[in-house]
């Protein structure tokens, strides 16, 4: 099945406890693309750069199958730049830069041949922006990820509220759980947040796994934990790029094959800590991601 994502192309500037880097390709529709690149055929992209945008980078999502005909490019203007420093625990940054660029007044333009897509991933970026990606498909997408941040619960609330009550699912961690649902408890805070539109939804905890919950339905997969986490950023993207591209490819919405998305979304999400930005997640096989999985199969199941 099809697959359409929108989110942001980005430059990123990190910092972690084991390194800095400067000016480094990021963006969570870039981890998104990447990441379903291994699961899809066809992989659609909007979104937006400035010219400064390396062609070459271009070129590697063309490689891998990307189809890049809804990407913007704005001459004279920059790319999307967010610099992003971690904290010793690798499980919380704080965001020492944003500029926004190019995304300042981003406006989706869905190529034709995009319209009929089955699954639509709403990559990070404003909730205003994703809903017009929404609102100008023809036809409702069958499944509808919208991934977001504490950026927007903070200052684009009631775009973000209007837009939860078009999407299936929704991917957040557990601090922006508790930040929209106002409750500590993540069973209560789930209840909150499917109230307000969303069928299903995935609660991310870093290094500690991620919940689905559906219903009364509940589901735990762990993270794997790894001798060394180089660097967390788009493990977000890449978990919920992982997840719905399985779901494309498998076209089974059932709680049951759910459950196997989540564990393909964090086996990927587990390669893209192992280097600096899109580095690892951009040369994975096929056997390796297969292993992977194997990995996650033997941490977490357990006959009684
Ligand atoms: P993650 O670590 O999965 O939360 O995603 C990190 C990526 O999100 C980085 O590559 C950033 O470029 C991108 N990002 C950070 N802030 C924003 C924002 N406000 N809007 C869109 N993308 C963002």
């Amino acid at each position: 099945m099809s697959l359409l994502t929108v989110g942001s192309v980005a430059f990123d500037k990190l910092e972690t406890p084991f390194g800095k880097t400067d000016k480094i390709i990021g963006g969570a529709a870039t981890f998104i693309t990447l990441t379903a690149s291994y699961f899809v055929k066809e992989n659609n992209l909007v979104a937006v750069v400035g010219e400064d945008f390396p062609q070459e980078m271009i070129d590697t999502l063309v490689n891998h199958g990307v189809n890049v005909e809804g990407l913007e490019i704005r001459e004279g203007e920059k790319t999307f730049f967010w610099h992003g420093r971690y904290h010793n625990d690798m499980n919380s940054r704080d965001t020492v830069d944003v500029q926004l660029n190019v995304m300042e007044h981003f406006d989706p333009k869905i190529p034709e041949s995009f319209q009929d897509c089955a699954f639509l991933m709403l990559g990070n970026t404003a909730p205003a922006i994703q809903h017009l990606v929404l609102k100008r498909l023809k036809n409702r997408p069958k499944f509808v990820l919208l991934d977001t941040m504490n950026l927007w619960i903070d200052i684009a609330l009631d775009d973000l509220k209007a837009l939860l009550k078009d999407v299936d699912c929704v991917t957040i961690n557990d601090e922006e759980a508790r930040m929209l649902s106002g409750d500590y408890s993540l069973r209560r805070a789930a209840k909150t947040i499917m109230a307000m539109g969303p069928k299903t939804l995935i609660i991310k905890k870093g290094e500690h796994g991620a919940l689905l919950f559906q219903n009364d339905d509940i589901f735990y997969c762990p993270a794997l934990p790894l001798e060394e986490v180089f660097d967390p950023t788009g493990a977000g993207d890449t978990f919920a790029g992982g997840f719905i591209s399985h779901l494309a490819k498998t076209d089974d919405l059932s709680f049951e094959n759910m459950k196997r998305a989540i564990v393909y979304g964090s086996a990927m999400a587990s390669f893209c800590v192992e280097k600096f930005g899109t580095e690892r997640i951009q040369d994975l096989s096929q056997i390796e991601i297969a292993a992977r999985v194997e990995e996650f199969r033997k941490l977490a199941t357990f006959e009684l």
